[in-house]
């Protein structure tokens, strides 16, 4: 064996456990393995998870705020603006550098998978695609990276990305990204969910959009995408971030959209840090949260899963990124506050988020990958209330990331 995790927690079991791997692959969880192991971590009663998702991070705009002039209005529309100037002059070796800072911080907060939206158009062409491929291979062998060809200008209003998005595929590109809501009218939403659909049947390749970012309640174009889904066949094979107009909806046509999301199989990420800055801002009082409704898609089985949006760039000034933190956001912001309702927090960046990426033989039992992240706190309640260091991340059964605490309280 070459590896063992002893004294592990793990979701769902009521003791501890110990975890034996063998090359990527985890061969046994057991109470207690008695073989060898060429190496052994003691996770000491600590939860250990599998290895954790972020889905929607703008690894190529990451760490900007740094470097360019703050969102004076906060809005969506002017960090859109503010980061085209930079946009123009984008590097691929400059881009995939910012990404590698970010994925190293995401890592050693226990991520093994990413996917990293690349802005696709007219302004940067396809730099930011090339940057983030690039991080990809400097990261090959500590986490898995998807690609999304995203055209953060839209396709109709932006001539010239709908053939821009094409080529980004045939570079490498793992996904078609969308941005329907941002077009200038519904028809041309449509046509561009159109594109889009056309863009991912050509390649083969699946879909992760951002629909519906607005406190609009006449933005509409999360229907048509789960319609088209379901037309072309697409169930389980797309994915919806943001929604926050869904908020806005009245009650029974938001119940509709929710039942068609569930039907269509339609993943919905809710990016709650990003919405909570960027929504509402037109708002007097009392102020809208700009909140896709969490509990209604739970209820109705729809898959939802949380991401880490941005970091420090200037649609957002914060972010870590952990997915520990997403988990602590979502639960304040939808009310998941029960135990039953913190798993439920924890499967959006778990087993969720492995749903809508595909990603089979994912979690802890014999014969899944090896994609383990000892937490530093013995539950899932504690993990989220703390958002602890990760001990040990490992990555298709090898060590990729060590933590270690030191605290104390000194004699007064
Ligand atoms: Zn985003």
């Amino acid at each position: 064996m070459d590896l063992v995790i002893r004294n592990a927690r793990v979701r769902g079991q009521q003791d501890p456990v110990d975890i034996a791997v063998a090359k990527d692959r985890i061969s046994a969880v057991v109470p207690t393995w008695t073989g060898m192991a060429g190496r052994e971590i003691d996770a000491a009663g600590s939860l250990v998870l599998p290895g954790l998702f972020n889905l929607h991070l703008h690894a190529d705009k990451a760490l900007l705020g740094a470097i360019m002039r703050p969102n004076v209005s906060g809005t969506l529309p002017e960090a859109i603006e503010i980061t085209n100037e930079f946009k123009r002059a984008y590097d691929p070796e400059e881009v995939a550098t910012r990404a590698a800072t970010v994925l190293a911080e995401g890592v050693r907060n226990g991520t093994t998978f990413f996917r990293l939206f690349a802005d696709v158009g007219t302004v940067g062409g396809l730099r930011a695609a090339e940057g983030l491929l690039l991080a990809r291979e400097k990261f090959a062998g500590r986490c898995d990276v998807q690609v999304v060809a995203f055209p953060q200008e839209g396709i109709v209003r932006d001539p010239g990305t709908a053939e821009l998005l094409d080529e980004a595929m045939r570079l490498g590109c793992d996904i078609v990204g969308g941005l329907p809501w941002y077009e200038y009218t519904d028809a041309e939403a449509r046509h561009h969910i159109d594109i889009c659909f056309e863009i991912a049947a050509r390649h083969d390749r699946d879909i992760h959009m951002l629909v519906d970012d607005t406190d609009d309640a006449n933005s509409r174009s999360l229907e048509y995408l789960a319609l088209k889904t379901m037309r072309e066949g697409f169930q389980g094979r797309v994915a919806a971030s943001h929604c926050g107009a869904m908020a806005a909806y009245n009650d029974v046509y938001a119940a509709k959209i929710v039942d068609m999301v569930a039907t269509a199989g339609v993943t919905i990420s809710c990016n709650a840090h990003i919405n909570l800055v960027c929504s509402a801002r037109l708002d007097r009082e009392p102020k809208r949260r700009g909140i896709v409704r969490v509990k209604e898609l739970l209820a109705r089985g729809a898959n939802v899963v949380t991401s880490q949006d941005d970091v420090n760039d200037p649609y957002y000034p914060f972010g870590k990124p952990d997915p520990l933190e997403c988990v602590s956001m979502i639960a304040h912001v939808a009310q998941l506050t029960l135990p039953h309702e913190l798993e439920q927090a924890m499967d959006m960046v778990t087993v969720n988020a492995a749903k809508c990426a595909r990603v089979a033989d994912y979690g802890i039992a014999a014969g899944c990958r090896a994609d383990l992240v000892v937490v530093g706190a013995p539950s899932v309640h504690e993990a989220i209330r703390l958002q602890p260091l990760r001990l040990h991340v490992i990555k298709n059964g090898r060590e990729v990331a060590r933590s270690i605490v030191t605290r104390e309280l000194l004699p007064a």
